[in-house]
């Protein structure tokens, strides 16, 4: 069936999951996803809970933790689940501790 203005589909999310108030959030969902924009998984807010919660990351002690570490940042970067300014704190730790191996 083609997709016309009214096939598309609602947001999966639901409000208040766990009491009598639960509720489908209901709005247009992303093109072929299964929420909307504002609750999308990959969408800030979610990333912003990682950001919060934080992450541990290794004291690099020679090359192959050093580039661990980078691939960590790295990876949080492109997933957007790091502040900008976190992540250039860090960066710019990990490029001090790359100068201070031998
Ligand atoms: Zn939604």
């Amino acid at each position: 069936m083609p997709h016309t203005a009214k096939s598309f589909n609602r947001c999966q999310h639901i409000f208040n999951p766990s009491s009598d108030l639960a509720r489908r959030c209901g709005s247009p969902a992303l093109r072929g996803e299964t929420h909307c924009y504002f609750h999308h998984p990959q969408r800030k807010p979610a990333a912003m809970r990682h950001a919060r919660r934080g992450f541990s990351i290794v004291i690099p002690h020679d090359h192959a933790s050093l580039q661990y570490a980078l691939h960590q940042v790295m990876h949080r970067i492109a997933a957007n689940q790091i502040d900008p300014h976190r992540a250039s704190l860090l960066l710019y730790s990990l490029q001090l501790a790359g100068q201070s191996l031998p």
